[in-house]
């Protein structure tokens, strides 16, 4: 896989808020956020998208669940939402997988 932007930030080649980050995931504000509160975790490991997870990639695929809960708590937030666009006609432009988490305001559905 070629690099990406979120590899650069995992490396810290360029900068980034981080909120969270263990050995298998990082969490990060997003740089152009969509609501008060949007982050992005990511997993460590360089998935390029959720379609190209394996069953090798079953626990940290729910790591990634289970952190994305975490840092929303830190942020204080108690209803929240999980987006993870799969592929270019999804709308994913990085291809690194991440989940974005968004909230702070009320969100609408269905998503466009
Ligand atoms: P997607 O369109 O689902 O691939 O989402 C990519 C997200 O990455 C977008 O919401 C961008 O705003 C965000 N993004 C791109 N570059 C950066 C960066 N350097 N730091 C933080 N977020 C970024």
């Amino acid at each position: 896989m070629s690099e990406t932007i979120f590899s650069k930030i995992i490396k810290r080649e360029i900068p980034a808020t981080i909120l969270y980050e263990d050995d298998l995931a990082l969490a990060f504000r997003d740089v152009n956020p969509q609501a008060p509160v949007h982050f992005l975790v990511i997993p460590k490991k360089p998935i390029i998208k959720l379609s190209e997870a394996t069953s090798e990639d079953e626990s940290l695929l729910g790591h990634l669940l289970l952190v994305a809960s975490k840092v929303a708590a830190q942020e204080g937030l108690t209803g929240f939402r999980l987006v993870t666009n799969n592929g270019a006609e999804a709308g994913q432009t990085v291809f690194h997988l991440h989940i974005h988490v968004l909230g702070g305001r009320s969100l609408d559905w269905p998503p466009g």
